[in-house]
């Protein structure tokens, strides 16, 4: 992408009213650019940090007008740089993080640039929660428009099953409200294919009384009690609470001390219930134990030691049809185990598998949202950390191989049950571009195309999972 005119950027500036404006030469420019993971860095050519939609929409507005490419970054926990520009403009909503709290509506209003940390703590004044993420740095942004898992799932349904609204700045610089009752459609595209129309403003969210702290923790187990854990695993689903959720994760101890299971606990009920509900993890004589009962913006923290920024990642999701085979398991862990001895530099790298109670989410109809994998299928993540950017593509197609042996694997269960064999994947766990990735939008693409027609036909928001433009349009 060429450079962009001193002329142009001046021509930005003079349109803004209380948004900072940074250049490559500006302070504050390399701070700006900073992701979750390295490799989701890119050099801007120009930088906007808003306070207000009018000045997204100017500059929304004026990069179309120049023909520059637009990115907008919420928390920036995308590895693949979809809220990232090679020379374009970034719409970075992180000084739009404002969370308020409507204690006698029970809403939470988050604005686009927020974290999940912000509108936990938020809620936690009130004895308020929703549905948030589980790692408590991530983007309320990114993870509400591609739908949303999080711990009060089991309970709750999806992120995106409790968004009542939400304020969005579209690509001809209308700024409009979606809910049930305004702009529908909008509403119905921005649950699960949200990142396609606009950029979003502010969420507001239905919020639940959290009054008693959550029973949870970490248990950790050397790896010879794999099959042991993973049927445990499995039971949970089995006998499923919609208060309880459970996560495993693969991976080598951050002492040094060599690979480890961990299983994150979770109950939303009081100790000796959540005592119960995991006593067949406890007999199993874990080597580390912390599980509590802990405030519930706790829970969300756990896993940050090991989901720190810095470095490089890839972030590929997986998925599988219960009940998982102990077997398969241990082959992909052998996988991950022989790929680190080869190379050291990977060894902060893990396979996490979640253990979520799918009824309520399930109890929506498919039609109902946009996002299309709403069905009993569990999600995983294949997630590298290294540091030597010369590896990038290695590693990347190393992922793409352990995930092409869990598809493999999903679609002989998916045969067996009759399911069909193309389940589509969770899009907030899908990077884009990647061969596995082949039915992000199943059954509601057609519905999808003709929202994108109405509230985007110039497609400029096309960075992540961008919807396929109606022939129409693309001869148009
Ligand atoms: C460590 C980690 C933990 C995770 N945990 C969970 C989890 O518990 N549950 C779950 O469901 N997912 C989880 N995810 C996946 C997560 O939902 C996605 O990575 C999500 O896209 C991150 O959003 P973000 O705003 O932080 O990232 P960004 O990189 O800022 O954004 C991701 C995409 O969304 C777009 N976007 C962001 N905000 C806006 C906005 N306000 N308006 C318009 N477009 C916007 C960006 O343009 C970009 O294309 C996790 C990811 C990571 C890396």
């Amino acid at each position: 992408m060429s450079r962009i005119s001193a002329t142009a950027i001046n021509a930005l500036r003079n349109q803004l009213v209380t948004a900072t404006l940074l250049t490559p030469d500006s302070s504050g420019y390399e701070e700006s650019l900073i992701r979750w993971s390295d490799t989701g860095m890119k050099r801007a050519g120009v930088v906007v940090q808003p306070v207000e939609p009018m000045d997204i929409r100017a500059a929304l507005l004026w990069a179309q007008d120049h023909g520059v490419e637009i990115a907008v970054k919420g928390g920036g926990h995308s590895t693949a740089g979809t809220s990232s520009s090679e020379g374009g403009l970034v719409i970075d909503l992180s000084r739009m993080n404002q969370v308020t709290v409507d204690p006698e509506a029970k809403t939470i209003t988050a604005q686009g640039g927020a974290t999940w940390q912000e509108v936990d703590q938020a809620g936690a004044a009130y004895e308020l929660v929703t549905v948030g993420g589980t790692v408590n740095h991530t983007g309320v942004g990114g993870l509400t428009l591609g739908g949303g898992y999080g711990w009060l799932s089991g309970q709750y349904g999806l992120t995106i099953d409790n968004l009542l609204s939400a304020t969005v700045v579209l690509a001809d610089g209308n700024v409009v409200k979606a809910s049930a009752t305004e702009h529908p459609d909008l509403f119905w595209g921005l649950r699960g294919a949200g990142y396609n129309f606009g950029v979003v403003v502010d969420f507001t969210y239905q919020a639940y009384v959290q009054k008693n702290p959550v029973y949870t923790g970490v248990l950790g187990y050397p790896i010879e009690k794999l099959e042991s854990v993973v049927e445990q695993l499995n039971a949970t689903l089995a006998n499923p609470d919609p208060r309880s959720g459970a996560m495993s994760i693969f991976a080598h101890a951050p002492d040094g001390s060599g690979p480890i299971i961990v299983v994150i606990c979770f109950y939303n009920g009081t100790r000796e219930e959540g005592q119960e509900r995991f006593s067949a993890f406890t007999a199993l004589n874990p080597v580390l134990n912390t599980l509590d009962m802990v405030p519930y913006p706790v829970v969300n923290t756990l896993q940050n030691p090991q989901a720190r920024y810095g470095d490089r990642k890839s972030f590929k999701g997986v998925f599988y049809e219960p009940p998982l085979d102990p077997k398969f398991v241990r082959s992909i862990l052998n996988d991950l185990l022989s790929k680190i001895e080869k190379d050291p530099d990977l060894a902060p790298s893990a396979i996490i598998l979640e253990f979520i109670n799918m009824r309520k989410i399930c109890d929506v109809p498919l039609a109902d949202t946009a996002l299309a994998s709403r069905n009993s299928t569990q999600n995983g993540i294949i997630f590298l950390r290294w540091t030597n950017s010369m590896k990038d593509q290695d590693h990347r197609s190393w992922a793409r191989e352990i995930q092409s042996k869990w598809k493999i694997e999903l679609d002989a269960r998916a045969r067996d049950d009759s399911q069909g064999e193309n389940v589509p994947q969770y899009i907030n766990y899908a990077e884009p571009g990647d061969s596995v990735v082949t039915n992000i939008y199943g059954a509601n693409l057609p519905r999808l195309q003709t929202v994108k027609s109405k509230y985007d036909p110039k497609n400029v928001f096309h960075k992540m999972h961008p919807i396929p433009l109606l022939t129409s349009q693309i001869s148009a």
